[in-house]
């Protein structure tokens, strides 16, 4: 199949070409090159990217307006069966690849056995299964509550022997559960060193959910692979960042799509009130952080209250209008870099690369929301939905 492309970003930052053709053979790219020769063209598009990459998302959560309140009237089979449909919709909306960071009843390493069975259809898929969260600490409503460096060790093989292939621990208090402060430390750097000790020991990142200063550094230095969220992160946190090479993903829509509800009526008054001081954390530090030189990768928290699996395209639009990346550099953050986090591809276009990538109808240079409405989505060189 040939793929013509009027503008081409192949998801690194390299000047973005003109009018080339991109040869997909069976599951993969074997070439990408000047248009014409008079092969047949199968499709064309105004430009072309690859798939996006969401490295933070929850397929069991839908967007509900009260995260803790929906789950708990949620039984297994209601969570997994959601869990499927957003696989579905984030696919379809061009979300070639994501890592689910948190899940109850082992539902996200299911999931992604599932799709890569093609038993259905979503997209590659990394799965945390349950967070490590210390007692009563955040997310404990769909957590592993973990008390002491063995119990996190503990944990952490709970979630292997589940099927997970990457740890999430969280290293401070949240917006979404009751009674947690994000500006708290939760686990102690004990309780995180043994989880990502034992984690790295089976070749599995982690992920450190957290917002305030302690808990980011606390996780920085006890060797953590990314930190999700980061929103008050200080200099020390910015030099820990680059001294170690850790990811930051910052989920700017999580906070954003909250306070855009605001006067609803529908979201619990604690959960506004963590979302206006966090939001406001968030616009003055990743900004920092991003011109400091860290590195971004691009995840939204998909599934958080008005958050859908199908917007993430939303995410990139935030990097540039929040964080002031131009354009190609959102993309980059929200395919090559998250999917160097997440470490399944590379997550560009080359010869050699997985065929996944996405038909738009102009180019994302001049209009950045075309990545929101592709004309067609591509995984391992076959339609979605088709
Ligand atoms: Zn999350």
């Amino acid at each position: 199949m040939i793929v013509r492309a009027g503008t081409f970003f192949d998801g690194t930052l390299a000047q973005p070409r003109r009018n080339v053709d991109i040869e997909i053979d069976g599951t993969s790219i074997v070439a990408v090159r000047d248009a014409g020769g008079g092969s047949a063209v199968d499709r064309e598009a105004a430009c072309v990217t690859p798939g996006l990459v969401n490295a933070h998302v929850h397929l069991e959560m839908n967007g509900e307006p009260d995260t803790m309140a929906s789950l708990a009237v949620m039984n297994q089979n209601q969570r997994m069966l959601q869990a499927v449909s957003n696989a579905r919709k984030s696919l379809a909306a061009g979300v070639t690849t994501v890592r689910d960071v948190g899940s109850s009843f082992g539902i996200s390493p299911a999931v992604r056995d599932a799709i890569n069975s093609g038993q259905i259809p979503g997209p590659r898929m990394r799965a945390a299964g349950a967070v490590l969260c210390m007692t009563g600490g955040h997310g404990w409503f769909v957590g592993r509550q973990i008390d002491g460096p063995w119990d996190a060790r503990k944990g952490v093989r709970e979630q292997l022997s589940a099927g997970a292939d990457c740890i999430k621990v969280i290293a401070t208090g949240g917006v979404l559960t009751k009674g947690a402060v994000p500006g708290n430390a939760q686990l102690l750097p004990q309780e995180l060193e043994a989880a990502i000790s034992e984690a790295h020991r089976h070749d599995m990142r982690v992920a450190a959910h957290a917002i305030g200063t302690q808990g980011i550094n606390n996780a920085l230095r006890a060797g953590v692979d990314s930190i999700e969220h980061g929103h008050m992160l200080d200099d020390e946190a910015i030099d820990l960042f680059k001294r170690h090479d850790v990811f930051l993903v910052p989920t700017l829509t999580a906070p954003t799509c909250i306070l855009e509800h605001l006067a609803d009526g529908r979201q619990p008054d604690w959960v506004l009130r963590k979302a206006e001081f966090v939001g406001q954390a968030m616009r003055t530090n990743i900004a920092r952080a991003w011109k400091a030189g860290v590195k971004i990768a691009g995840g939204s928290d998909a599934g958080t209250p008005f958050n859908f699996h199908d917007k993430y395209a939303y995410e990139v639009e935030l990097m540039h209008t929040l964080l002031g990346m131009t354009p190609q550099q959102a993309l980059n953050a929200a395919t090559a870099v998250a999917a160097e986090l997440i470490g399944l591809h590379r997550g560009i276009l080359a010869p050699g690369e997985p065929a996944d990538l996405l038909l738009l109808d102009a180019d994302i240079s001049g209009n950045i929301r075309a990545l929101a409405r592709p004309q067609a989505v591509l995984k391992a060189g076959r339609f979605a939905g088709a």
